[in-house]
């Protein structure tokens, strides 16, 4: 199992970590900052050892990184993961603006059900069965998130006590499941901006993109 540093201090830009196994360019690590994509967070981008990660999967409890070559570094050793902060930064803020957003949707229109999400370097989304274009409804959520995360609410993520390894997202009177990584205050994220996309067939996308 491969202990998530993401999840204890999301905020950490590198650690030292053990090698468990080696093997050609694969790598398992006893602990790790670096994300691996899962629940529609991109994964981070970083190096181990200074070697480029190329992608990182989630093998039950254990992350696998493959990394651009080989190591030179074997089973055991200390290694050091670094991962890039900027990219890392702008998935916390966008995460948590998400659900802000996701949840002023559902206070204005009382849909909570989502048939999608995703959140990347660029952007995240959130898409819904609607059927009309939601370009109507954007403005006001988009001012309710603005004015909530200006308020600077704390932002808590932590392990589900009824579930070993299932994590909550809370922020004021705000509460779900995610094992994301996220900003501790919602003052962070700085400004959102929404845009509508069309998906055809009665589903609609939320855009959300930091505006500053
Ligand atoms: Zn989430």
């Amino acid at each position: 199992m491969t202990k998530k540093l993401f999840w204890e201090d999301p905020y950490l830009k590198e650690c030292e970590a053990k090698a468990v196994s080696v093997n050609g360019n694969e790598v398992k690590l006893d602990r790790s900052i670096f994300y691996a994509f899962s629940g529609g967070q991109q994964s981070d981008s970083g190096t181990i050892n200074g070697i480029n990660i190329l992608e990182a999967r989630k093998n039950g409890e254990e992350l696998v990184y493959v990394l651009e070559k080989a190591p030179d570094f074997r089973e055991g050793d200390a290694v050091k993961v670094s991962i890039d902060w900027n990219k890392r930064y702008r998935i916390m803020k966008l995460h948590s603006a998400a659900h802000i957003v996701w949840f002023f949707f559902e206070k204005k229109t009382g849909k909570k059900e989502i048939i999608g999400s995703n959140v990347t370097v660029d952007k995240a989304r959130i898409d819904y069965d609607w059927p009309d274009p939601i370009t109507p409804l954007l403005p006001e959520v988009e001012e309710n998130s603005n004015r909530f995360i200006a308020e600077g609410h704390e932002v808590k993520a932590y392990d589900d006590a009824e579930k070993p390894g299932r994590r909550i997202w809370e922020s004021a009177e705000f509460k779900t499941f995610c094992g994301g990584t996220h900003v501790k205050n919602t003052s962070e994220i700085g400004k959102v901006k929404l845009k509508r996309k069309n998906l055809g067939a009665g589903k609609e996308r939320i855009e959300i993109m930091l505006s500053g």
